[in-house]
This record gives structure tokens, sequence and C-alpha cells, in this order.
């Protein structure tokens, strides 16, 4: 079976992590601190705060900008519930917002419309590893936090995408851009931000009485992370090479491939296409030995029982991802676009 998605971890990833354990400093120490400044330097922000998943950083990004019960928070329908159980953890009220069918972010009209006295800030996934409608955003006077867990990488107007939130974040969740099983960052130009999230991780040895939280990544995750970064220029032209393998083959078959904006660049965390009979599609490719998914488990909306999410609805009716990751090999793709072939003739 070809897996939806799979870690890249080579000897090198294995030497470092080894290196740690040999070293016997296995908590948040050299490895963090280092990895948060590679990370910092790589996106180009001032900052950058290790956590231990993409969750928490969204969770203390929200805290740091003092969000609370009498908040609303602004995020897309379109995406994971990590999202949604952050606003809930500080108490806020979640606003979904509909998406632009292009690119699968924001729609910036219909978030325009959502925005109250109440409105604290937006959080802004770029999803697939496509930048979202930034400047537009941005535009709307609202603090955005940008989710940078599909889009590492990935560039807005020539910058990387990272650089335009007052906070941005980031996971290293096995199935990311680069894995150090669970873990995730926060960054931001602002160091009264980054200080503030660097006290929220830590609880030990403080006085005051503050809640503060476990959230800190080991020794043992930031040293794979480092180890993973440097290879990530070489991880993106693979991805790369598998997207353009499919986008030509699929244009001869007249598949609409993914839909690029010409002011940004499509780093491939997903190859999504959108397909009539998705769960047909989904089922006969299994039986041909391809794991492909529906990127987005459920609509946000659905668990609220709200109807008018026209384009959320649409997208996760027929979208469909298909395998790629830097380990995909040329005869795992090639089997990938025959089935397609297959499956095309039958209709
Ligand atoms: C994976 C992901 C998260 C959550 O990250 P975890 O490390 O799994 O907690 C948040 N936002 C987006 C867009 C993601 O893809």
């Amino acid at each position: 079976m070809i897996p939806h998605s799979r870690p890249t971890i080579g000897a090198s990833d294995i030497r470092s992590v080894q290196g740690v354990l040999e070293s016997g400093c296995l908590i948040q120490g050299e490895q963090v601190r280092h990895f948060e400044e590679e990370m910092a330097d790589y996106v180009g922000v001032k900052s950058a705060v290790a956590v231990n998943s993409g969750t928490s950083a969204l969770h203390v990004a929200l805290l740091c900008l003092d969000i609370g019960k009498d908040d609303e928070i602004i995020i897309p329908s379109f995406v994971c519930t990590a999202l949604l159980n952050a606003v809930r953890y500080v108490g806020a009220t979640p606003v979904l917002a509909d998406i632009d069918e292009r690119h699968f972010n924001l729609d910036v009209a219909d978030v325009k419309q959502r925005i109250t006295r109440r409105t604290k800030a937006i959080i802004v996934p770029h999803l697939f590893g496509q930048a979202a409608d930034l400047e537009e955003l941005l535009a709307l006077g609202i603090p955005i936090i940008e989710d940078c867990a599909q889009s590492m990488g990935s560039l807005y107007r020539g910058k990387m995408t990272g650089r335009f939130g007052i906070l941005s974040i980031f996971s290293f969740y096995a199935t990311k851009l680069i894995a150090t099983g669970e873990g995730g960052m926060v960054m931001s130009n602002q160091a009264h931000l980054t200080d503030k999230i660097r006290d929220l991780r830590d609880y030990d040895e403080k006085d005051d009485g503050r809640l503060r939280y476990n959230y800190k990544m080991t020794d043992i995750q930031a040293a794979l992370g480092r180890s993973q970064l440097l290879k990530f220029t070489e991880f993106l032209k693979q991805r790369n090479i598998v997207a353009d393998h499919y986008n030509q083959h699929l244009k001869e078959m007249n598949i609409d491939t993914p839909f690029i904006c010409g002011d940004r660049s499509h780093i491939y965390y997903r190859y999504v296409i959108r397909h009539k009979e998705a769960d047909s599609f989904i089922e006969a490719m299994s039986g041909l030995g391809i794991s492909c998914r529906r990127p987005v488990y459920r609509p946000l909306h659905h668990y609220f029982r709200e109807t008018e999410y026209p384009s959320t609805d649409r997208a996760w009716r027929d979208c469909i991802s298909i395998p790629i990751y830097p380990s995909l090999t040329e005869s795992e793709m090639d089997h990938i676009v025959s089935a397609f072939r297959s499956l095309e003739m039958k209709g």
C-alpha cells in the first residue's frame, strides 16, 4: 500500500537523535534554542518559541494576545479542529467563515461580513501549501495569526509565509513538512509577545500564582527538527518534482490540476484534486494499493449544524488529496498515475 503521507527520515536524523540520547540531556535545552534560532532565520522573523504541538502554539498565541471569553475569533470552516479547539481553550467564540474555492483559503468578502466589535483576531491558515489572500486580509485591520502548519517555505509576493501576521504558528507533527513526531512553534517580530509565550510554556519555579502550561519541546524533538530543516530545501524540490509529474499527466487526462495564484508559490504540502464521486474514487484507489484521503476530515460548521457555507461544503464533497511527499519513489508515482488512467477510462 502506498501511504497517504510518510515522514522522510534518514541516517542524519537518526544520528542527531542518537546524539541527544547519548548526551543524557533530553529536556528543553541547547537543541531547542538552536532550532528556534534556525527556524526564525529560515522564515525571516526576529524570534521563535518552540512548543509541543501546533495546537499548543495556537493556544499560547491566543493567550499572549489576551484573548478570552468576551472575544470573537474568525477561523475558516474548511480546516482541522485544532483551530476550533484552541479558540475554545481560551473561552472565546469561534466565528466560522467560508473559503475561496480557487485556493481553499479564507474568502475575504465573507470574513469581512463576520467582523463585529468583538472580533479580536483572525486565524489565517495557508491550506495545502499556498498562501491565503494576505494583503486583503491585513487590510481589514484585525490582528492576524498566520497558521503555517501546511505552508512552511511557501511565498506570498516573494516573502515567506509566517512574516505577515502579528504572530505565526507552525506544526512539526509526523505528517507535516518537517517532522519532530509532535511539535510546534510560534513566531513574531514583537519580543514582548514571544517573551510572554516563553513564560507560558514552562510552569516550573515561578511564584506569582499565574496560570502556566507544560508545553515545552524536548531536545530529542528539536535535534530531529534541526536535521530535517537542513534537508528542507531538498524536501521542497522533491515535492515539486512529484507535483510536476502529476500536473503533466492529469492535464493529459483533462483533470483540473491545483490552481496557483500568480503572486504566490505552492509548496504542495497536499496535492488536491476534485472529483464528483470522491468516495468511490478513494475506495477504488485503495483497491489499487493507493491511500488517498479527504484533505479536511469534516468542515467545522457541521459541528454547529449551520448550513450557509456553500464553498466549504462543495470543497469537502469533492476534494481528494493524493500521496505527495519527498520519499515518494518514481515507481510509486508511475503506479499512482496509471491507477488514475485506469479509473478515468472506466469513467
Ligand atoms: C496540523 C495542523 C494544526 C495542528 O497542529 P498539531 O501539531 O497537530 O497540533 C493546525 N493547523 C493546521 C492548518 C494544521 O494542518
